[in-house]
């Protein structure tokens, strides 16, 4: 277990923004997880569990408290069979070198998840998902250190509540109790590895196969209607992420700045009224404040496109010009410059459309 003292926050976040953490430990062994939370309890500061930062932003005035960066490491197949296959892998490896380690190995159901940056630990906690696939659909359990019993839990996959999003990881009541070490995923739904596939997916690929495009964007081009291995899926998701998302290394950003805008039936209804692409989402967890069903969507990147932002630098923050949802750093002095972009966009959009956008990156407070 390594302690460090008064490390910048925006050097362990890809928006890089934030001042100083008073202490960063870096965690190899549930062991030394359990040893962290104890020496933040004997100084009586709060904590805060990080994997690469990619989906977490700092304050200016950083944070007087312990950051426990999970760094354990370990991939294993665990049991093989006609069935299916059970993949486990310790939080603090990189959640592309685990897609990529089940995919050359051709077990199916997280390759469209290729390229999502972060660690494995983070995966679950917000749910992460990308191009028709997210890790509630395949994971079967993680193993947590339980910060209020001070015991190592396994919680099963009805446990963790997921939802767009949302788990018992980042909402409710428990929210911040439990350290992931490890998760398990089931893999080898080979459902998923036929067309059709996402739009921007399947016009990749049928560009590879040498096919015209339609003219209309969201038709789907014909392509060999066939099963694809895992492999090839991923290949196309990096190919099609590569040219529109950018590349932390390069660009500061946090991905998505903002969730999708998820609708009841009725609001759906209104939503189609005004003209916007709604996208079912039956069997969404989600539920407004009245307890109603949220199974509809709406891409809240469109409507910051429509909204003429892409491409704009509000206070040192671009909007990015092929994926609008992407906020990217270019020269924000500090977290109120993000502040004023993000109050900015915020108006706009609900001026135009009567939606509140709500963040999706969390911020260590
Ligand atoms: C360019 C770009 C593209 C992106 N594209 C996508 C995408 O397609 N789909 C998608 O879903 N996301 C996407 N994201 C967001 C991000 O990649 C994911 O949220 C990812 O899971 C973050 O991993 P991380 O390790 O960096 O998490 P961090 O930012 O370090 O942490 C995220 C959250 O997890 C908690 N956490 C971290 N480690 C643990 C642990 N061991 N135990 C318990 N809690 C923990 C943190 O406290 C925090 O609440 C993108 C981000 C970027 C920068």
């Amino acid at each position: 277990m390594k302690i460090r003292e008064n490390i910048p926050i925006s050097e362990l976040t890809t928006m890089r923004l934030g001042g100083n953490a008073r202490y960063v430990i870096e965690v190899e062994s549930p062991k030394d997880v359990a040893e962290a939370f104890a020496f933040a309890e004997e100084k009586n500061l709060p904590t805060f569990a990080l994997g690469s930062g990619a989906n977490t932003i700092g304050h200016d005035e950083g944070f007087n408290g312990v950051i426990i960066l999970d760094r354990i490491k370990g991939m294993e197949v665990l049991d093989e069979s006609e069935d299916g296959v059970f993949v486990r892998a310790c939080g603090g490896e990189v959640w592309d070198d685990f897609v990529a380690f089940c995919c050359e190995r051709e077990y199916s159901g997280i390759e469209a998840m290729s390229g999502i940056p972060g660690l494995v630990g983070s995966a679950p906690v917000q749910n992460i998902g990308a191009y028709g696939q997210d890790i509630s659909q395949v994971i079967d359990h993680v193993e947590a250190y339980d910060t209020k019993t001070k015991e190592m839990v396994i919680l099963g996959r009805d446990e963790m509540k997921m939802g767009y999003r949302t788990t018992i990881f980042n909402t409710g009541e428990d929210a911040g109790r439990y350290y992931i070490t490890a998760i398990t995923v089931e893999l080898e739904n080979r459902e998923m590895l036929k067309p059709p596939f996402y739009t921007s997916l399947q016009a990749y690929l049928a560009e590879q196969q040498g096919a015209t495009l339609p003219a209309n964007h969201s038709e789907l081009p014909e392509i060999e209607d066939r099963e694809y291995t895992p492999s090839e899926i991923r290949q196309a998701v990096l190919a099609v992420r590569g040219s529109k998302l950018p590349d932390p290394a390069k660009e500061a950003s946090a991905g998505s700045f903002f969730k999708n805008v998820y609708l009841t039936e009725a609001e759906a209804e209104a939503a189609r009224a005004k003209g916007l692409k709604v996208y079912e989402k039956p069997g969404s967890v989600l539920k407004n404040a009245a307890g109603e069903p949220l199974n509809f969507m709406v891409n809240s990147g469109f409507l910051i496109q429509e909204c003429g932002l892409s491409g704009k630098t509000l206070h040192g923050m671009r909007v990015n010009e092929k994926a609008a949802l992407v906020l990217i750093n270019d020269s924000a002095k500090g977290y109120e410059d993000l502040a004023k972009a993000r109050a900015e966009i915020r108006q706009i959009v609900k001026e135009k459309y009567g939606y509140d956008l709500e963040q999706e990156p969390v911020e260590i407070i």
